[in-house]
């Protein structure tokens, strides 16, 4: 078990060149002013049309850089980010995803492909985040044949070993004050408002230095497999949140109209 104080690790989603980066400077002001060491989860070949906020921004990658010189870590945020498969994930947050479900070798491929291309911008991507946290087994097989042995994502306090691959859990969406454990806060910086921003600013003002990087995570905390209680606690934990998430749609789909609500 882990002593208090709780640690907290950032983790930007859904960088790519076409973001919103209006948005993401409000988010890159408070990196730098904090000196924050966050997971950057870039997605190397976007198709997604969600994704595509505004022109493409000609310094995204040079500022994806300059922020990993810094201490950031590059995530793979998958590869095209078109979640369309229905497959089954090992965690099964989203009814639909990019990779679970999807031949081995695609997803080997996807995987190869999206690590050449992120390299090819000067990156060095050492974590995997899933779009939608959809992955399954062969996702993991083909991230170790990949040579990343790292991936965020799980509900567990403290970072983990399965299936051959290092977790650090990731259970947070916005700052939450906790009393010990590692938890991962994940923004989406193209969506977040800016009372998201101004809240965030808040935690880091009363809690930086309890803001941590993946290197020192995996230097204070040496991923082990889970005891048989923790993963109890990590299953309970993910039976929580998917229960709040249908209770929320469920309460929204009843607000809306029926066209509305597909
Ligand atoms: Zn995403």
């Amino acid at each position: 078990m882990i002593s208090a104080p709780a640690r907290y690790l950032l983790r930007f989603d859904d960088l790519c060149p076409t973001f919103s980066v209006e948005c993401w400077l409000r988010f890159q002001s408070l990196i730098e002013e904090f000196r924050l060491q966050p997971i950057l989860a870039v997605v190397p070949d976007n198709r997604d049309p969600e994704l595509q906020v505004s022109p493409p921004d000609p310094s995204f990658w040079e500022r994806m850089r300059a922020l990993e010189a810094a201490g950031a870590t590059i995530g793979l945020h998958g590869y095209r980010h078109l979640c369309v498969s229905r497959g089954r994930s090992l965690l099964g947050l989203a009814l639909t995803s990019e990779f679970a479900g999807v031949a081995a070798e695609t997803q080997r491929s996807w995987i190869g492909d999206g690590l050449r291309i992120l390299r090819g911008h000067g990156l060095n991507p050492g974590i995997f985040v899933a779009p939608r946290h959809g992955f399954d087994a062969s996702t993991l097989a083909a991230l170790r044949a990949e040579g990343i042995s790292l991936l965020s994502d799980g509900f567990a306090r403290a970072p983990f070993l399965r299936a051959g691959v290092a977790w650090i859990p990731q259970q947070l969406w916005g700052p939450v004050e906790k009393d010990s454990g590692l938890w991962t806060i994940c923004v989406h910086a193209n969506t977040a408002h800016n009372a998201e921003a101004a809240q965030l600013r808040q935690f880091l003002a009363a809690h930086a230095a309890q803001f941590t990087s993946v290197d020192r995570v995996l230097f204070r905390f040496q991923p082990a497999t889970l005891t048989l209680a923790e993963r109890l606690q990590a299953e309970a934990a993910l039976w929580r949140l998917k229960l709040s998430r249908t209770a929320g749609r469920v309460r929204r789909a009843a607000r809306l109209p029926r066209s509305n609500s597909s």
